[in-house]
């Protein structure tokens, strides 16, 4: 993919999944500004590897649940870079339980960084696309977001939000030049996941037709993919990279 002279906005882009896109797209030739909730030494890292690509990149400090925060992510790209053509809406948690047992507080925190963060990221964005006439938004949904899933009420609602929202942004701004999709990984090796217990991963790893976990780099390559000049005529899709695991 060529990404030269673009600049993408990668939430969470410290770590697993978000770390990997930003290095998919800085080694299509993007310059990446990345954000990351306090893994300062993780974002540095990340930095230091995109520009070891030979592309540009600038860590930011930023809790997308904060209007000023995000809305001041934005700007420190356009700042540094120019514009924005890429929001990657990737920054995510869990804080998994069973409802009769989870705090309502759980559920805010969830919903807050998958959900509200996602909602204000594309709101500081989508004038700046608008007026230019181009746009890739790509959402980090989740398998759990289309199917559901025993412990994670909080999590599958804003996974199952973050599509509602996917489609109805992309109906919004199909005529201005800016597509808005989604990924739903599965079952993917990062620090999010390696947090479950072993008997849940392996129940987990049972449901996969293809027998095996994905690798950060598998979900990179596919939001890589929606976030080019080629998938200029898809919009509003929720593109599932999960080793068959939601069909
Ligand atoms: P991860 O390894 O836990 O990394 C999470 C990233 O999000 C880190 O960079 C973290 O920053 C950042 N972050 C968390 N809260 C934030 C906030 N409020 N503001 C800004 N940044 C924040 O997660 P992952 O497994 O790569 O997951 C990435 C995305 O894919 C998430 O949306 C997740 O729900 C989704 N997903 C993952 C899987 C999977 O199997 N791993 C499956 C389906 C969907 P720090 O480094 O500073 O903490």
């Amino acid at each position: 993919m060529n990404f030269a002279g673009r600049t993408a906005v990668v939430t969470g882009g410290s770590r697993g999944i978000g770390r990997a896109v930003c290095l998919e797209l800085a080694r299509g030739g993007a310059n990446v500004a990345l954000c990351y909730a306090g893994n300062e030494t993780a974002a540095q890292e990340t930095a230091a590897a995109i520009e070891a690509l030979g592309a540009k990149a600038l860590a930011v400090r930023c809790d997308v649940s904060d209007a000023a925060q995000a809305e001041s992510l934005v700007s420190q790209a356009v700042e540094a870079f120019g514009t924005v053509d890429i929001l990657v809406n990737n920054a995510g948690i869990t804080r998994d339980g069973l409802l009769m047992r989870m705090p309502e507080a759980d559920f805010d925190a969830v919903i807050s960084a998958n959900l509200k963060g996602a909602f204000l990221c594309m709101k500081a964005v989508a004038r700046l696309m608008i007026r230019r006439k181009y746009g890739r938004i790509v959402n980090l949904s989740s398998v759990v977001g289309l199917r559901g899933n025993a412990g994670q009420v909080n999590y599958a609602a804003s996974k199952a939000g973050v599509i509602g929202m996917t489609k109805s942004l992309a109906k919004e701004l199909a005529s201005k030049g800016v597509t808005v999709n989604a990924v739903a990984p599965g079952f993917i090796e990062t620090d999010m996941t390696a947090a479950m217990q072993e008997a849940a991963r392996m129940a987990v790893q049972a449901s996969i037709p293809m027998g095996r976990p994905g690798a950060a780099e598998d979900v990179a390559h596919a939001v890589a993919f929606l976030a080019s000049e080629e998938a200029a005529y898809i919009t509003g899709q929720v593109l599932a990279v999960d080793g068959g695991m939601a069909m």
